[in-house]
């Protein structure tokens, strides 16, 4: 599908996904200590001279924690930023470990499955796997 991050976002859609898993989601993003803990099972994390932008937490804060704190009224530029953070940061390899038990993983992956909703896809040329199909 054709990157889309130029329309306006469709809120209530938006909404509407993120009602789907707003519990779990939630328990889990504030669950968050912010301890980085994660950062050194992602391997980007530690193949980009350990850009904070790569680190996990980061990446799943500012997609996924910024479309619930906003209730999903974001513009197309903050899309843009997330569109980056999940697929050209992030390969969803689910090779990321939190000690806290909080399944990262399973977050970017909701996440990219909101910005699909908006018409916005993977950057294939970076991004070697898709494992989210069909999952939340
Ligand atoms: S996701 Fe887990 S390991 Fe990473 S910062 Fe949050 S609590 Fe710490
Ligand atoms: S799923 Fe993303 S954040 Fe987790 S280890 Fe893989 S590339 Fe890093």
């Amino acid at each position: 599908m054709p990157h889309n991050g130029s329309k306006p976002p469709d809120t209530d859609q938006i909404k509407e996904l993120l009602k789907k898993n707003k519990r779990s989601m939630q328990l889990l993003l504030s669950a968050c200590a912010g301890c980085t803990l994660c950062a050194e099972s992602c391997f980007l994390f530690m193949s980009k001279g350990k850009d904070p932008k790569y680190m996990p937490s980061y990446k799943v804060l500012n997609s996924l924690g910024t479309l619930y704190r906003k209730k999903g009224k974001i513009t197309p530029e903050q899309l843009e930023e997330m569109k980056n953070l999940l697929w050209k940061n992030c390969q969803l390899c689910e090779r990321c470990y939190c000690p806290m038990g909080i399944d990262i993983p399973k977050m970017l992956a909701f996440a990219r499955r909101i910005l699909r909703s908006q018409g916005i896809d993977g950057i294939y040329d970076v991004s070697l796997g898709e494992s989210d199909e069909g999952s939340e």
